[in-house]
């Protein structure tokens, strides 16, 4: 059957304008895809900033934990020949460390004016981790069970995608390595390997109601919640630190805590000490799609230098925009291919001739 002018046109109208319907669907707004859930078994950390005392027993644990070189800045280079670490922030050498807000006469701890505060920065451990979805070779990994982020050297390319696409500028390369890599926080897996959460899954899913101290009791811990004095870096299973967050959050400021050191629900003696005034703000429950490290802080975050960022992973909207643009790109094929086939179904029409097209129709 061969078609007419105006049958062509009629037909390619209608297709030009459902597609073009279609097209202004998918031209709406982006919307990012859902939130990642937490793992089954999700492992993390509580920072406390207002019990953090700035003695950087962390820094030095993760280095050893992790044997990473001390780093001095440029400016004391040569300065106690290179036996204090004094890194001013994370690098390639440097996977943890503990930053300083000053502000005025810095007469009072965790005080946003005149006052002082402690930050530590490391990996977050995020639940949609952007670092991982750009990874083009999957050498960024997040494990499914307890949602730790590692990085597998053998499998990098060193193109540093990750680097640009953390949103909490945790990733390094190390430049002055003649073969560098990139290096962030692992949550000292290499640590934590034993416990059966790493050796087999299946039987630590079994144990879906053992406590954390059971569970945790007979392996090691991160090293810098290890051994950090205070508690102010404190190990378990994020919900129970997130209930701990909120906890201390419920508490009058100043009064007495027992707060847990190491692993929370452990059996370390706790450190107790009054609570902080803290901001009504529990960092990394929401931020960037949630993490697994958490942080409660007496000045703002912003200011101790945790970024402002929006409830979902630049994954989620990178992924919801690719969605929406494939959905969007389904019309404008199926349009190119109708037009193609009236056009061809007219072409053959028009070689047969007009008496072959009569009779047949
Ligand atoms: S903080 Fe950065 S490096 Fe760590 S998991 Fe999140 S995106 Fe990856
Ligand atoms: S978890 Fe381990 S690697 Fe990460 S900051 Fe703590 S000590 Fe360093
Ligand atoms: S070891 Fe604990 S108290 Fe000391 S700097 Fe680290 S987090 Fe703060």
């Amino acid at each position: 059957m061969s078609l007419s002018r105006r049958q062509f046109l009629r037909g390619a109208a209608g297709a030009v304008a459902t597609a073009a319907a279609s097209v202004a669907e998918a031209a709406a707004p982006f919307a990012p895809r859902e939130n990642k859930p937490l793992p089954p078994k999700a492992i993390g950390m509580l920072y406390d900033s207002t019990q953090c005392i700035g003695c950087k027993a962390c820094v030095s644990a993760c280095k050893d934990a992790n044997g990473m070189p001390v780093e001095q800045p440029q400016a004391l280079a040569g300065w106690n020949e290179g036996t204090w670490d004094t890194a001013e922030d994370l690098s390639g050498k440097t996977l943890n460390v503990i930053r300083v807000y000053q502000h005025g006469t810095m007469a009072e701890k965790d005080h946003e004016v005149n006052g002082y505060a402690f930050v530590k920065r490391h990996c977050l451990h995020c639940l949609d981790p952007s670092c991982v979805s750009v990874c083009p070779v999957s050498a960024m990994q997040k494990n499914p069970l307890t949602g730790v982020v590692t990085h597998d050297p053998d499998a990098c390319i060193g193109c540093r995608y990750c680097v640009l696409g953390c949103p909490f500028n945790v990733p390094h390369y190390q430049f002055d390595e003649a073969l560098g890599q990139i290096s962030k926080c692992q949550f000292c897996q290499h640590l934590l390997q034993d416990n059966p959460l790493f050796t087999d899954n299946e039987a630590a899913l079994a144990q879906a109601g053992t406590s954390a101290t059971e569970l945790w009791k007979n392996s090691r811990i991160p090293a810098c919640c290890d051994v950090c004095p205070t508690g102010a870096s404190l190990f378990g299973w994020v919900n129970d630190l997130q209930a701990e967050a909120e906890r201390r959050m419920a508490l009058k400021p100043g009064e007495m805590y027992d707060f847990p050191r190491g692993l929370l629900g452990g059996d370390r003696a706790p450190n107790t000490a009054p609570v902080g005034a803290y901001k009504p703000h529990i960092y990394g429950e929401k931020e960037s799609g949630g993490t697994q490290v958490r942080y409660l802080t007496g000045v703002p975050h912003e200011k101790l230098g945790l970024p402002v960022l929006p409830n979902h992973s630049s994954a989620a909207v990178t992924e919801g925009v690719q969605h929406t643009l494939y959905k969007g790109m389904i019309a404008p094929i199926a349009l190119l291919g109708g037009l193609v086939m009236l056009a061809r179904r007219s072409i053959k029409g028009e070689e047969k001739g007009p008496h072959e097209e009569e009779s047949s129709s």
